[in-house]
């Protein structure tokens, strides 16, 4: 028998309803749970007990928030290991990737914990003789939290744990094809005695609850991760009601491969960037630059170590890529290798599904390495989420920084270089939120902002300080004494 997991509504697990199934992309065989399909009265409810908690939550003192986080980070630690399992039979990621996952989860809410005992706001001095003037952070109020698959965890973590910091109140809305990792983290807070109302979980089709979070009466700020369509939308209707709005959204992220780089650590760090969690990241490398004087030696480097990657069912030991995440996510990733065969040519290797023997039941894709796209071509302009490369030819340097800005998206962009003065030339000029050098473009932590630029974000940047300016407003105060 598999479990069903229900809604959380103003401290309640709300079993009400239809179901929709959770099943292994890995082998679509095993159903790994039911979920209660949320409705949009649902998203009202939840809205209606958030707005219901606000005040005593933002009441409660910042460290004695803190130490509900501490405890729900102590209670996802003490179940590591399931939680981290979880996460591969629903998302498809290996084992040592959700763990991985699971374990900066549980930091991203210790360190907001602590941000409960700090909650720094602003002092500065007056012009006015004898007068005292700072401000004060405090909370939005309620605020609504949409969420990807690709890192079930981490993002609702993201999230979530900066919003209750500051005091808000959240209703949240994990993806439909991976939400028992973010009920996880839900069940650990309740768990750890978050007042009712002030956590919310609904389960379903965005398409539907995702209006009546918008339009939800006491929503004041959305923030959403997710594709740029979404985006968009979101934004859109968000404005009509000037709700705060926080967007992070789709990537075509560049690895700028100079002559002078470390050769193998270089292809190391592209193969890894384009390929772990199935290519699944939003910041994956997607476009490899490669300069003119190694280009056909680092295709060759970089196709022969593609070709060796294991792929298969991440719960199972030496497994480097998992499915992807479902059907529809696999047939974008094939339609969108078809459309590099007419407009590029023959990939170098991979271009299919695999589909034999144990992973018949599974989303598998092989990683596939086109080379030679040239700029206008689809694969190097249009995201696809899957474990394709386009391996793009460079003059110089100059023309590689050209290549990668020359693109609407701006998440993450990469530079492998031992020339320390590009370095710095990258560091300057590369459009994106999120900068490597001499790393993969892809694992990020959680201590410094984290966001993109041009189509790939919009409003105030993720985790790190920077996270509670999105989750709180400032109180100015002027006192005469
Ligand atoms: P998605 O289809 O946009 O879905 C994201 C979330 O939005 C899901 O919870 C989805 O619910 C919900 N949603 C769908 N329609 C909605 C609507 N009309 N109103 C409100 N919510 C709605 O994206 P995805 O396929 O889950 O994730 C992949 C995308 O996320 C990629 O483009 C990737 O680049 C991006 N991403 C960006 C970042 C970043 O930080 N920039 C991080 C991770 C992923 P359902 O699941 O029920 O459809």
């Amino acid at each position: 028998m598999s479990q069903t997991y229900a809604n959380y509504i103003n401290g309640e697990w709300i079993g009400r309803g239809p179901l929709f199934e959770n099943r292994n992309p890995a082998n679509t065989g095993e159903l790994v749970g039911n979920f209660v399909k949320a409705t949009p009265r649902d998203v009202e409810d939840a809205a209606a007990a958030a707005d219901a908690a606000l005040p005593g939550w933002r009441g409660m003192s910042g460290p004695a928030r803190g130490n509900i986080l501490y405890k729900a980070a102590d209670i996802l630690d003490s179940r590591f290991d399931q939680v981290a399992a979880d996460m591969t039979r629903e998302e498809g990621k290996t084992l040592p990737e959700a763990k991985g996952e699971v374990r900066r989860s549980i930091n991203i809410f210790r360190y907001f914990a602590g941000e409960g005992s700090r909650m720094a706001g602003m002092l500065a001095p007056s012009e006015r003789d004898r007068v005292h003037m700072f401000a004060i952070r405090k909370p939005i109020g309620v605020v609504g939290l949409i969420t990807p698959w690709n890192f079930p965890s981490a993002i609702p973590a993201w999230k979530l744990a900066p919003a209750l910091i500051c005091g808000n109140t959240v209703v949240l809305k994990p993806a439909s094809a991976a939400p028992l990792s973010a009920w996880r983290i839900v069940e650990a807070l309740h768990q750890a005695g978050a007042p009712k109302g002030v956590v919310n979980f609904v389960a379903g089709s965005g398409g539907e609850l995702g209006q009546a979070l918008v339009n939800a009466g006491p929503l004041k700020a959305v923030s959403f991760t997710g594709s740029c369509g979404i985006g968009e939308w979101l934004h859109a209707e968000a404005s009509k009601r000037k709700l705060r709005i926080q967007l992070e959204m789709g990537g075509k992220n560049p690895t700028i491969v100079m002559a002078d780089a470390d050769f193998n650590s270089a292809v190391e760090n592209v193969v890894n960037a384009a390929f772990f969690s199935t290519g699944q990241k939003c910041t994956a490398t997607s476009r490899a630059i490669v300069e003119d004087a190694i280009y056909d030696r680092f295709v060759a480097a970089v196709v022969e170590r593609a070709k060796k990657l294991k792929v298969g069912n991440g719960m199972e030991p030496g497994i480097e890529i998992g499915p992807c995440v479902d059907q529809a996510q696999m047939d974008t990733v094939l339609r969108y290798i078809e459309i590099g065969r007419k407009e590029t040519g023959a990939p170098q290797c991979g271009g299919n599904r695999l589909a034999d023997g144990a992973l018949a039941n599974g989303y598998f894709v092989e990683p596939t390495v086109f080379a030679d796209v040239t700029e206008q071509q689809t694969i190097a302009r249009e995201e696809i989420f899957g474990p394709v490369l386009a391996i793009m030819r460079a003059g110089d340097f100059e023309d590689a920084m050209r290549i990668a800005n020359n693109i609407p998206f701006g998440l993450s962009s990469s530079i492998q270089t031992t020339n320390l003065s590009r370095a710095f030339e990258f560091i300057y000029r590369a459009e994106a939120g999120l900068l490597t050098v001499n790393l993969p473009s892809a694992g990020v932590e959680y201590q410094l902002p984290f966001g993109g630029s041009k189509d790939s974000s919009f409003g105030p940047k993720e985790q790190g300080p920077a996270a509670m300016e999105f989750y709180s407003d400032y109180k100015t105060i002027y006192l005469k004494y």
